[in-house]
């Protein structure tokens, strides 16, 4: 067993604090008070006629108010307890967060008005570490005993905790954004998807152009064609961008204007070396980057390497 299991399990038994004495005894005012706020409408625990012919021998409290008895209120808690004591031990050990799991409540007898409860709290148990939806943890169960003044068991709570090192949240890295496909552009974009660079080209005149477009800006034909471009090119300008920095993209990000050997020119980015060493002029080659399932681009890398 770890020093730390250890440590821990050292609290099982340990009785949190010395046994509480409700600061009111069973009362008709909290009881009713109760009833109204959960809307339970059994006479019995209002009325004392209905409480006797039910066999009792006066007003009873709700066996669900077993907790409410023994609460001590906002200004209640010490922090000094041996249950205060392991909660900080297991935060010390990034098990900071928490979340009841359980709660089951056994009730042995009716309480009547009169009655005062004292309460005993023991640690029963602490698991050891369990892997959980919300993240590794340990289960603490600690077991309430109410007695009433006679020293008799009235009811019992068994409350059980999760303390758990809460799961960091990884963020799926964003998409790069899409770029704006039209009725014009979209047999370009596919193309790329298949891993070909293409060139639109006039097919009156023969003039090449890009980006792509309905009519030749040189003859104003509406007639085209398409030719594959060899991939081959040189940096025609380029800039480095730092700032700001949008998540899809790796920075620094270099935006160059590439003129393809076939004389078009073309924005892209330039990958596989060190921005600091692109230069105008730089020979590159095409490079087809599948960025997700419906996104594939061409990049250029210098040309050799
Ligand atoms: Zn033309």
């Amino acid at each position: 067993m770890s020093d730390f299991l250890e440590q821990i399990k050292a609290f099982e038994g340990r009785v949190i604090g010395p046994p509480a004495v409700a600061l009111d005894a069973v009362n008709e005012a909290m009881i009713r008070h109760w009833c109204d706020a959960v809307g339970d409408a059994n006479p019995i625990y209002v009325d004392e006629g209905a409480a006797r012919a039910n066999g009792h021998d006066g007003i009873v409290a709700p066996p669900t108010m077993l907790q409410a008895w023994s609460m001590r209120g906002l200004g209640g808690r010490t922090g000094t307890t041996a249950q205060d004591d392991l909660l900080r031990l297991l935060d010390s050990a990034g098990f900071t967060s928490v979340v009841a799991t359980n709660c089951e409540q056994e009730y042995v007898r009716y309480l009547r008005t009169g009655d005062r409860v004292t309460t005993t709290v023991t640690i029963e148990s602490v698991s050891e570490e369990k892997q959980t939806a919300l993240g590794a943890g340990h289960f603490v169960t600690s077991l309430q005993e109410y007695r009433d003044d006679a020293g008799e068991i009235v009811g019992t709570q068994r409350f059980r905790i999760l303390k758990f090192a809460p799961k960091p949240k990884v963020e799926p890295k964003p998409k790069r954004p899409r770029p704006s496909i039209t009725r014009d552009n979209a047999f370009w974009f596919d193309a790329a998807k298949e891993g070909k660079l293409l060139i639109q080209k006039c097919a009156s005149c023969g003039q090449l152009r890009h980006p792509p477009g309905p009519m030749c800006p040189s003859c104003h034909s509406l007639e085209w064609g398409t030719i594959e471009a060899s991939g081959r090119g040189t940096v025609y300008s380029f800039v480095v961008n730092h700032y700001p920095q949008v998540p899809a993209f790796e920075y620094p990000l270099v935006v160059a204007v590439i003129e393809l050997d076939e004389g078009t020119r073309f924005v892209s980015n330039i990958i596989g070396v060190d921005a600091a060493d692109v230069e105008i002029g730089m020979p590159v080659v095409a490079e087809f980057v599948a960025f997700d399932e419906d996104l594939t681009l061409p990049q250029f890398r210098p040309a050799g390497t």
